[in-house]
């Protein structure tokens, strides 16, 4: 997901799932359908899925802009492999954080 990805999402209703809601346009939905099978999963679990999709992509860039705020600071706190203090293990979530948001999508 890039920074130009229009925000925020919203839940439009239990079908058509996130849209950007400036413009009304749809995204996506959280339906799944199974070959021949008709819907596999219950309307509530649609509703939470599209509410969690749409929490995380909302809150996306902040997330993103916090880590990268707060990643030099914790490199220079850090100490020597391996070592597994609080310290250097929240600065390696961070690290494998970011590493994921450099995904081209
Ligand atoms: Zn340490």
């Amino acid at each position: 997901m890039t920074e130009t990805a229009p925000r925020p999402w919203v839940v439009l209703n239990q079908t058509d799932i996130f849209v950007d809601e400036r413009s009304g346009q749809q995204i996506g939905d959280t339906w799944i359908r199974a070959a021949g099978d008709g819907y596999v999963i219950e309307l509530a679990e649609a509703r939470a899925n599209a509410e969690l999709i749409v929490r995380a992509v909302n809150a996306h860039g902040d997330l993103v802009k916090a880590l990268w705020a707060a990643e030099p600071w914790l490199e220079a706190e850090k100490h020597m492999p391996p070592c597994v203090c609080d310290a250097c293990e929240t600065y390696e979530m961070i690290v494998a954080a970011l590493d994921k948001t450099k995904t081209s999508c």
